[in-house]
């Protein structure tokens, strides 16, 4: 991969180079996995990279129904891994209001689709987050725009779930924070082992929901 400098705005339709000026605002958060491509010559290489894993894979790429494939399959990993683009400030925005509330606030069945790290098949369910406001409460959609951030990459779900709980902290500075991912896995249930209804429910649970039980059953209860 060419790093930052294989962009070549000449060549960018307006669609794309309207993108492109998205891609400056956001800039790439610092991912603990390398970045995806993120501009227009990158995602040509990765259209011809899906080309080849075609051939490789025994197809003809030029018959008629994969013709178009490689650059669908291409936008669509892009889109499937956007989270790296973005970080939660900005989806958070202006979304942090004051308030006195102090008492648990639930988001429950949040949507979550992901990709998983290891096979690059899906993972998807459900994720609960809960926080016990200290001043400061969130836009009830803003939570699911923190889990999609982290989601929409190449994942493990132990992963997701801390990173949505960090994320939630660091916005709000709560007195806790709680989320419960369970998902089921492709990867799991397509190949190798065919679990097919064995789902993964990961949690993570910080301040007043590690140290109260009581706080923590409430979640529980509510969430599960
Ligand atoms: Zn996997």
């Amino acid at each position: 991969m060419n790093g930052r400098n294989g962009r070549h705005p000449t060549r960018a339709r307006p669609r794309e180079a309207a993108k492109a000026a998205d891609r400056v605002a956001a800039a790439p958060e610092q991912a603990p996995i390398g970045a995806p491509p993120h501009d227009v010559a990158q995602r040509d290489e990765l259209e011809r990279l899906v080309r080849r894993m075609l051939e490789l894979l025994g197809e003809d790429p030029e018959r008629p129904g994969l013709r178009n494939t490689p650059r669908r399959v291409a936008e669509s990993l892009r889109w499937l891994t956007r989270g790296y683009r973005l970080r939660p400030q900005e989806v958070i925005g202006g979304g942090v209001f004051n308030e006195a509330h102090e008492s648990m606030v639930l988001v429950r069945d949040i949507e979550v689709y992901s990709l998983c790290e290891h096979h690059m098949l899906p993972f998807y369910g459900r994720a609960h987050v809960a926080y016990i406001p200290n001043g400061r409460i969130v836009g009830l959609s803003k939570v699911a725009r923190i889990v999609d951030v982290y989601a929409r990459r190449l994942q493990v779900q132990e992963r997701l779930t801390d990173q949505i709980a960090d994320a939630m902290e660091e916005a709000l500075r709560p007195h806790g924070v709680a989320v419960v991912v369970e998902a089921n896995h492709l990867c799991m249930m397509m190949r190798g082992v065919e679990k097919q209804n064995s789902k993964t429910i990961t949690s993570a649970m910080r301040g007043a929901f590690a140290t109260n039980v009581a706080t923590r059953e409430e979640f529980l209860r509510l969430a599960l």
